[in-house]
């Protein structure tokens, strides 16, 4: 379905579909056997400045807004990549762009935006604090000029292929009243924290870098505290929506790859003397798959918008990232039908991705946190948690 894009906005679409022609699926199928990191890849992206695209362009980024943010990984995913190496450095422009002091700005995007610095570490979730994430324990003591943080934190991704964390530590204790309260926000140098930040892989159902990340005495000097102590949550709810609106357009993207795939298997594979995709059984599920892309792929047209234009999109950015993920989990499930035996062969992808988009349900926020959001936000419901 064709959208109201501009013309720029079709040539970044263009742009990266040239890009990731070069990275086909036997790119993607070899660094699964190794476990390696896209290293290639991520730097591809980087020297054409395609993931500094919301840097402003006083910082030497592209200057560009969430909307083509979007695009992009959504492209990327459609080619059958996967952005997951890189995409932070996206998701974090939210909390750092909005909240970050013209110093640390001026510090460290121009150095991002060269490709010199990697910011692709975003350290909140704890082994007890998931969902729950106010129930936070890493401390962060302030010691003189620099704080010193000590607790551990898990699933945290790419952090041994990055040199900036934007971490979430506790300085001060809980408020009843306001759970939110007592949580701060750190840029940590990672490069000059390495002895005091202790990292271990954790193997899962896919080739993903994510990392248990122990830290003892580290210290972080308080020029790198984001905003104001005590606020830090309040700070990283900005970096949420574009978090949900970028992921939503991943899942999109893998919502087409799967649809696109299956269209043209069914439309070639001849079984009982006809194609696949003459039997109804086949073609509704990819049609419906397609309709739920569609529709969300608007929802985060709209919410992207609002993003973009400064106005709250709470409500929309999480209305997407639930839609786009269910989208994407529907058509991973026609396509994986629709090619029968073949959809659990290696060489088709399809079974890569299969696994990767489950992800999307569940992380960087479960779609059932998701739904009790819109419960108690939009509908003024009872909390639920
Ligand atoms: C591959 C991967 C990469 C990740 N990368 C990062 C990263 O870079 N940085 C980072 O900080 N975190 C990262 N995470 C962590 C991710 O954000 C969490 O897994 C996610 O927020 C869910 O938290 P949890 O796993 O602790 O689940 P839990 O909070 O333990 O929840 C388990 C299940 O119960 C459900 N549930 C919980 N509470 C409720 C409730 N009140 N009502 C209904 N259902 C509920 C949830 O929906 C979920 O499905 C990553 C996770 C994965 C798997």
């Amino acid at each position: 379905m064709d959208f109201d894009l501009t013309e720029d906005q079709q040539s970044i679409r263009t742009a990266i579909r040239d890009v990731c022609a070069d990275f086909p699926g036997e790119y993607w199928r070899g660094l699964e056997v190794t476990g390696d990191y896209p290293d290639r890849f991520v730097r591809t992206l980087t020297e054409l400045g395609w993931l500094s695209v919301l840097i402003p362009e006083a910082y030497g980024g592209g200057g560009l807004g969430m909307t083509e943010a979007g695009l992009i990984l959504e492209e990327i995913h459609r080619c059958g990549a996967n952005a997951n190496a890189c995409h932070a450095q996206m998701y974090t422009m939210g909390a750092l762009l909005r909240h970050g002091s013209d110093e640390q700005k001026q510090r460290y995007l121009p150095a991002i935006a060269r490709g010199d610095l990697r910011l692709q570490a975003f350290g909140i979730t704890e082994p007890d604090a998931g969902s729950d994430t106010t129930r936070i324990r890493t401390r962060a003591e302030r010691h003189g000029d620099q704080y010193v943080i000590n607790g551990q934190k898990t699933f945290i991704s790419r952090v041994d292929q990055s040199d900036l964390m934007l971490l979430l530590a506790r300085t001060g204790p809980s408020d009843e009243t306001d759970r939110t309260a007592g949580i701060s926000l750190f840029l940590v140098d990672l490069r000059t924290a390495r002895d005091q930040v202790k990292t271990q892989r954790i193997p899962l159902m896919f080739n993903h870098h994510t990392y248990a990340v122990y830290f003892t005495d580290t210290a972080v000097p308080a020029a790198n505290l984001i905003g104001e102590e005590g606020r830090g949550f309040r700070y990283v709810l900005d970096g949420f929506n574009a978090e949900r609106i970028l992921i939503a357009s991943e899942a999109l993207g893998d919502g087409h790859f799967f649809i696109d795939r299956a269209s043209a298997y069914a439309g070639t594979r001849e079984v009982f003397g006809r194609p696949l995709g003459a039997n109804q059984g086949v073609a509704f599920p990819l049609a419906q798959a397609y309709a739920q892309v569609a529709g969300a792929s608007l929802m985060r047209l709209h919410a992207a918008s609002r993003f973009d234009r400064g106005l709250p999109c709470g409500e929309q950015a999480n209305t997407a990232k639930l839609l786009a993920s269910q989208a994407s989990w529907a058509a991973a499930n026609a396509c994986l039908t629709a090619y029968g035996g073949a959809g659990f062969a290696a060489e088709f992808d399809v079974e890569r991705k299969f696994r990767e988009t489950k992800l999307l349900e569940i992380a960087p926020v479960s779609n059932n946190l998701v739904l009790a959001h819109l419960a108690q936000r939009v509908l003024g419901l009872p909390r639920s948690y």
